[in-house]
């Protein structure tokens, strides 16, 4: 299987189907990877905030597969938003993966209402990526105002958003604001956690085209052109989510999935998430 890759902002390519370890125990996250590694995917999302980053450097290793090979992400956690605690998270990050770089670093959410301004942590972001130790920066959760005070004041653009979509939140605005100032969407809980599995809309397409409502949904996130890393740690359903390059839907299906679209989020609002763990 060869996975789509998308060219970001600054010339980097980014493997549009990866492997997301959110909620992954830190304790299985090296099998997980491994799994993972094993059955193909090159693209990890982690987060300093899941505790697990250590758990997928051990796989990165163990795997033994070339580090340029493989699209690792990481995120900055939310009580690092200074400037110096940022550069400081940063390296924690890097120690805890046992690598000199990442490919992808973002702010992982916006905080709007704490008493950093996530400009400060943006311009933090920039001086990590002049450091060369994350080839690309990015931002996730961020509504438009928040990309506008960024692309307003930084000086870098974010290579992505990533944010919550799937069939119940299709983020349409959002993602054409990306588009319009070179941002790729990355989707997050691209299958609602499971919530859309048995959607009927999907259950009918999945029967026509003989594929899983996961793979479905997960196809239907591609097409859109968005970036999307399903989270498993259940072997035949990471094989089944990356199975997802031997058959097409058509133009009907996919505005047919867009149109389940009611708004629903399965995480928190970023205009009121402030949380500070
Ligand atoms: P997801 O939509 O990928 O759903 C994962 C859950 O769905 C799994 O726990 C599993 O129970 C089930 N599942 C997975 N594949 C299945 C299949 N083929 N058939 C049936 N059930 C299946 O949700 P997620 O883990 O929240 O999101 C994916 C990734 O997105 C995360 O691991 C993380 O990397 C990222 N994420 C980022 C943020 C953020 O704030 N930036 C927030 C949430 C998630």
């Amino acid at each position: 299987t060869t996975i789509p890759t998308i060219t970001l902002n600054n010339g980097i390519q980014i493997p549009q189907l990866g492997f997301g370890v959110y909620q992954v125990d830190p304790a299985e996250t090296k099998d997980a990877t491994l799994t993972a590694l094993e059955v193909g995917y090159r693209h990890i999302d982690t987060a300093e905030m899941y505790g697990n980053e250590a758990g997928v450097g051990e796989a990165l290793t163990a795997s033994g597969i070339d580090r340029s090979e493989i699209f690792v992400t990481s995120k900055l956690n939310n009580g690092f938003h200074k400037r110096d605690d940022a550069l400081t998270a940063f390296d924690g990050t890097l120690d805890a993966l046992k690598q000199d770089y990442v490919d992808l670093f973002l702010i992982h959410w916006p905080l709007p209402g704490i008493d950093v301004d996530y400009v400060e942590t943006w311009k933090a972001m920039e001086e990590i990526y002049a450091s060369g130790r994350a080839k690309s920066i990015g931002v996730s959760n961020f509504q438009q105002a928040h990309l506008e005070r960024i692309l307003d004041e930084g000086s870098v653009v974010p290579v992505v958003n990533q944010i919550e979509v799937h069939p119940y939140l299709t983020q349409d605005a959002l993602r054409e604001f990306g588009v319009s100032k070179g941002i790729h969407t990355e989707a997050w809980s691209p299958i609602a956690q499971g919530g859309v599995l048995k959607d009927e809309t999907i259950t009918e397409i999945a029967e026509r085209v003989g594929k899983s409502t996961a793979q479905v949904t997960l196809r239907w996130h591609i097409q859109r052109g968005d970036i999307v890393f399903p989270k498993s740690v259940t072997r035949s359903r990471v094989e089944e989510n990356f199975d997802l390059f031997d058959f097409e839907l058509t133009d009907a299906d996919v505005a047919a999935i867009t149109a389940l679209n009611k708004d629903e989020r399965t995480g928190p609002d970023p205009d009121e998430f402030n949380y500070i763990p």
